[in-house]
């Protein structure tokens, strides 16, 4: 390869300049590299249902989707996804105006900011944030406002008094993510219906990530934003396979909202996409359609893994923070005598054989999230166990 000639102009434009890179490249070359385990990234490392790697396999060998789908999504799975919302939420939604089925949570994220946003709009999230929704505001020509969760007693909290102080004239819309990663936060009915009171009252648009929803733990329930008064007409809820299901690599997610905003987040759709994992999609529609003992057994599995990996991660000197719901566990590393987390990671596969991610990169308040380290526990049992074992020595080392 030659070199790029010395040009006065960056080939990569302004708006995305600053997210050149991702940690997640990294830090998984870095676990390959050192052969440690990787805690890193968010993906299980065991595949879901059976019954839906076949439902996936019957499809494309009988034929469907093996072509584009249709725009919005096959039927079989809009049906679904209604139906999932109905049974779970209460909430009728017509499969053929107020679903529309796109490339994973990604791309309804991408597809809502593009088509809602304008160049000049502020979008307020909540920081720490999943690493797209900044590129994607960026490139939506967006400003985002920055509302940043903050730890209190055990959980990373939204200060409602922060979030009202946030919103402009200039604030097009929040976008929300419940339950929350990297934290581990479910906001709570309070917490949501207080939020709700704001966009009504400052007439603002709310995206709302739920990609999460049956992974909560405890206590803890997740409530969907659009089911709070005033919201159904104001809402874009996103859902996806990836998480629910353990099949990440598929692709299948989906929004729900009045007809109009599903209209307004499918004209950007259609050139992005314009169709996706047409076979897959049978497959997830015969998912959704999985009786409640698969959810609840899934539910009861992540949560014995959360507690595994919890209660190593304290035995080893961290500062946990018990999720409530999502895939991950932020941990606070000033108690093991650190406190740069990027530092901490890229020292962490040498000194204990673990990969994890620091959460600064989460943030654009780099020193908010500088002593928060995230682990992953959406793996094999006696992968964390020997995680929890490689961690003993994290202090001392
Ligand atoms: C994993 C994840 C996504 C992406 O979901 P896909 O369906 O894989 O595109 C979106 N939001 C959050 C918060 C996630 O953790």
């Amino acid at each position: 390869m030659t070199a790029t000639p010395a040009s006065p102009r960056p080939l990569l434009n302004r708006r995305l300049a600053e997210f050149g890179t991702t940690i997640f490249a990294e830090m998984s070359a870095l676990a390959v590299r050192t052969g440690a385990i990787n805690l890193g990234q968010g993906f299980p490392d065991t595949d879901g249902p059976e019954a839906v790697r076949e439902a996936a396999v019957r499809a494309l060998r009988d034929g469907r989707g093996n072509q584009y789908p249709p725009g919005p999504g096959v039927p079989e799975l809009r049906t679904a996804i209604a139906a999932h919302q109905e049974r779970r939420y209460g909430t009728a939604l017509d499969p053929d105006r107020e679903v529309l089925v796109t490339a994973g949570a990604t791309e309804a994220i991408a597809a809502s900011l593009l088509a809602l946003v304008e160049p000049g709009d502020e979008v307020v999230a909540f920081e720490p944030y999943y690493d797209s929704y900044a590129a994607c505001i960026a490139m939506a020509g967006g400003t985002r406002v920055p509302v940043t969760l903050r730890p209190h007693e055990g959980s990373f909290r939204l200060d409602l008094d922060e979030l009202r102080a946030a919103i402009t004239p200039r604030t097009r819309l929040l976008l929300i993510n419940t339950p929350h990663n990297p934290t581990g936060t479910v906001l709570t009915r309070a917490e949501l219906t207080a939020i709700a009171e704001l966009a009504v009252e400052r007439d603002l648009l709310v995206v709302t990530d739920e990609v999460y929803e049956h992974l909560t733990y405890g206590d803890a329930v997740h409530v969907p934003l659009a089911t709070l008064p005033g919201m159904r007409e104001r809402t874009v809820t996103i859902g996806s396979a990836g998480k629910t299901f353990s099949f990440t690599g598929w692709k299948v997610g989906w929004v729900t909202a009045s007809p109009e905003l599903v209209g307004a987040v499918r004209s950007a759709k259609q050139f992005l996409t314009y169709v996706s994992s047409g076979p897959f999609q049978y497959a997830v529609a015969e998912a959704l359609a999985l009786p409640d003992a698969y959810f609840e057994g899934f539910r009861a599995d992540m949560t014995a893994k959360r507690d595994l990996l919890a209660a190593g991660l304290t035995d080893a000197g961290f500062e946990v923070f018990r999720p409530q719901g999502t895939y991950f566990i932020t941990t606070d590393i000033r108690p093991l005598g650190f406190d740069d987390g990027f530092a901490f990671c890229r020292a962490l596969p040498e000194r204990c054989g673990v990969v994890a991610v620091p959460n600064a990169v989460f943030y654009d308040d780099r020193e908010a999230g500088a002593p928060f380290v995230r682990f992953a526990f959406c793996k094999k049992d006696d992968v964390l166990a020997q995680a929890v074992e490689r961690l003993k020595g994290v202090a001392a080392a």
